[in-house]
């Protein structure tokens, strides 16, 4: 399941834009200018569940990811990665 982003939690550093490969955040305006600015999940069927969104936020419990079952086993801190 693609990136679920907390916006009570989310402090807008756009770590999770800067690292994400694919265009999961793609319009995303000016993120990291404000605490306002927040990313946005665009295309969520273009996540491929890498986690590195969840590893680069700052924040425990901003952005969740629920990770496939059978991809699961590739990351050893469990299906929900921060959690
Ligand atoms: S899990 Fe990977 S592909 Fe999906 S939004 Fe996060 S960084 Fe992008
Ligand atoms: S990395 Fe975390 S705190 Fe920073 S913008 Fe993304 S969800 Fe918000």
């Amino acid at each position: 399941m693609p990136p679920v982003i907390d916006l009570n939690e989310c402090i807008g550093c756009g770590k999770c834009v800067d690292v994400c490969s694919e265009d999961v955040f793609f319009g995303t305006k000016d993120f990291g200018k404000s605490i306002e600015h927040k990313p946005v999940v665009t295309y969520p069927e273009v996540c491929w569940h890498c986690n590195l969104c969840v590893k680069a936020c700052p924040v425990a419990g901003a952005i969740r990811l629920r990770i496939p079952l059978a991809m699961s086993v590739a990351y050893k801190d469990g299906p929900l990665g921060n959690s």
